[in-house]
């Protein structure tokens, strides 16, 4: 039986520090990201979806309504693409020249862009995400509630995430969720994946 599985982290658990600390990703990794996995297993064993992809069963749980395997397998795609959306200090390199390019036509820079992105961030309410996306090659900033993902939206390409649930930063920030979008727009956004991912089909 195929199960899905708890993808491992890019980097270690204090490679986001101070910014994200050792103790919120060892929470948000160790607990919630692992905990959506094992409850997904759980829900579909011997049902329609049992050894189906994750994107298979992101769509097929859309597709039926089924809410619970809809939320624990989007909320497991969007925690897999945040930590691969985000770099150790220094290390998230810069946008290749085609994605500068699209930033700039989009926001007119990439201090706009980021703005643009912590700003989403902040006024999400409640829990979800903020999403740098691309559609049909023009960028655009957006942020989707509770487990809602781009995943398998037709005609767009997430580049980025940050994760504003609570989780994601009350240990380190409490309420102060713009320090936090801050503090991660501005030093741990790995412009490199998202440059990889604007030049994929
Ligand atoms: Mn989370």
């Amino acid at each position: 039986m195929k199960e899905t599985t708890l993808a491992p982290l890019p980097y270690a658990d204090d490679a986001l520090a101070p910014a994200i600390s050792a103790k919120t990703v060892s929470f948000h990794y160790g607990k919630h990201h692992a905990g959506y996995v094992k409850t997904l297993n759980g829900l579909v064993a011997g049902t329609k979806y049992e050894g189906l992809s994750l994107e298979e069963i992101v769509a097929a749980s859309r597709e039926a309504g089924d809410a619970a395997i809809f939320n624990n397998a989007a909320q497991i795609w969007n925690h897999d693409f945040y930590w691969n959306s985000l770099a150790p200090a220094g290390k998230g390199g810069e946008p290749s020249s085609e994605l500068k390019a699209a930033v700039d036509a989009a926001f007119g820079s990439l201090d706009a862009c980021k703005g643009a992105l912590a700003d989403a961030a902040v006024k999400r309410f409640g829990s979800g995400w903020a999403w740098l996306v691309a559609k049909d090659g023009k960028l655009a900033v957006e942020s989707t509630s509770n487990a809602e993902t781009p995943c398998g939206k037709p005609g767009v390409k997430p580049l980025l995430v940050i994760d504003v649930w609570e989780h994601a930063y009350y240990l380190d920030w409490q309420n102060a969720r713009a320090a936090y979008a801050k503090a991660v727009v501005e030093k741990h956004l790995d412009w490199s994946a998202a440059s990889r991912r604007f030049a994929a089909d």
